[in-house]
């Protein structure tokens, strides 16, 4: 990592906005911002127009350190917290949206075994088989820069988190059978290893959310393969195809966390379903920034036409901000205040901060649009690709937009365990 530590304040507003950060803050997210600048904005095209991963993106994430971000320094990592990996997250998606979001897949595998699993309850044997199991995954990021994705959807109710997951893990001498088949796997073709979700198989036919494993399956395993088309409307360098587990054996170590403890983990951190948010709030900031740009005529390339002096395109850039700075405001909140087992205020402010990203971006990449006008969605330009990236944001699982607001009214209007009858 280049640990340059940059004065007071940046030269630049971070895509969560203007807020005291700590030094290290400071250092990750111009880090961040000169990588997005510099590399990941230029490519960003190709990767779209080709549908293919962005490995050149990987490497430079790589060599700066960034895919050890929330391994603990304890371990040879960047030891990032909750909060500071949100920020860098946006400060990436702001320059490329299809980074970001695998980046999340594999920040999330260390995050959630990393400080998220330190807030979750467990026994003292659960505690000491997961540290002496999570060495082993920190040490293939720090030492050989492996790559982890996260498939858990299965196009069941199981992702929306309504139902058990239908790929299971069969306890057999040294390790788990994996059968199963996952849909939209991020990194497909790209990760060294898969944290899939599955549910432990104990033979009584009676599969149970609660049994939910999270385990490593590696790239390499024999039963595990790839298929399917990808050529998808957005965020199409995420290349996120199916993947199908044909008797897959995997070791004990494979375990990314101890057995219940993924059912305990959601129940205790809802903000772990937040980290998908921070790419669609920088592409939020992509969309506002092109505008400005071209409005005042600074879109490198472009003839310097001023379209600033039409007091409709002020009017707009003036809403795209409004809601841009609402955005901001509750994302921050909500990465600030996210913790194990939150009030139900705090709940459903990150409910909130969820929805506002995911339904704001795509609102505030139309505006921008309509805005600047025809000539700005040509292919050249990145904004009709921002469009297509910011459509796809609400319709992540577990929490789309219609899940988000599916679950802020049913728990506004009913306490935990409170029915009608
Ligand atoms: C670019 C991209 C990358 C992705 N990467 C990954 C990844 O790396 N890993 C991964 O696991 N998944 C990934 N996904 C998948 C994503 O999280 C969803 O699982 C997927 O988009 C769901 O597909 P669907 O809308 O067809 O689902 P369906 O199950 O058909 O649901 C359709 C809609 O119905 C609603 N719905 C679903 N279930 C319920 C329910 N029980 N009750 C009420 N309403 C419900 C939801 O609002 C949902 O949007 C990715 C998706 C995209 C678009």
């Amino acid at each position: 990592m280049n640990t340059r530590v940059p004065p007071d304040a940046l030269d630049f507003t971070p895509a969560v906005g203007d807020m005291p950060f700590t030094p290290k803050q400071r250092a990750l997210l111009s880090l961040a911002s000169e990588l997005g600048r510099t590399k990941f904005a230029p490519r960003a095209a190709q990767w779209d127009e080709t549908a293919s991963f962005p490995f050149a993106n990987y490497d430079d994430l790589r060599d700066a350190g960034l895919l050890k971000l929330c391994v603990p320094e304890s371990h040879g990592g960047l030891g990032a917290d909750y909060a500071t990996y949100m920020m860098v997250a946006a400060e990436i998606g702001r320059h490329c949206g299809a980074t970001a979001l695998t980046w999340n897949m594999h920040i999330c595998s260390t995050m959630w075994t990393g400080v998220l699993a330190d807030g979750i309850a467990m026994t003292d044997a659960q505690r000491a088989e997961h540290a002496k199991r999570r060495e082993l995954h920190f040490a293939r990021i720090v030492n050989d820069g492996a790559i982890y994705a996260q498939p858990f959807s299965e196009g069941s109710a199981a992702a929306a988190g309504k139902a058990p997951f239908g790929t299971t893990a069969k306890k057999v001498e040294g390790g788990w059978l994996i059968n199963g088949r996952k849909i939209f796997a991020s990194l497909s073709g790209a990760a060294n290893y898969y944290g899939v979700l599955c549910t432990e198989d104990k033979g009584d036919e009676h599969p149970d959310a609660r049994d939910t494993l999270y385990i490593s399956v590696p790239a390499t395993a024999a039963g595990f393969s790839i298929s399917g088309d990808w050529n998808p409307l957005g965020m199409r360098g995420t290349v996120s195809r199916n993947l199908y587990f044909k008797d897959v054996f995997v070791s004990d170590d494979e375990q990314l966390m101890p057995r219940g403890i993924y059912f305990k983990g959601a129940q205790t951190w809802p903000a772990m379903f937040f980290t998908l948010a921070p790419t669609y709030l920088g592409l939020a900031n992509a969309a506002y920034d092109f505008t400005v740009q071209y409005l005042r005529g600074e879109v490198q390339g472009e003839p310097p036409v001023k379209r600033r002096m039409y007091p409709t395109k002020q009017i707009a850039v003036a809403q795209m901000r409004i809601q841009l700075e609402a955005m901001r405001s509750l994302f921050t909140r909500a990465i600030l205040e996210a913790k194990p087992n939150p009030t139900k205020d705090e709940k459903m402010r990150l409910y909130a901060a969820h929805y506002s990203v995911m339904e704001g971006a795509n609102d505030i990449a139309r505006l921008a649009i309509r805005t600047c006008g025809g000539q700005s969605m040509m292919k050249h330009l990145p904004l009709e690709r921002i469009y297509r990236d910011s459509r796809c944001g609400s319709l992540m699982l577990p929490w789309t937009a219609e899940l988000v607001l599916d679950r802020m009214g049913r728990e506004t209007l009913y306490e935990a365990g409170e029915k009608d009858d």
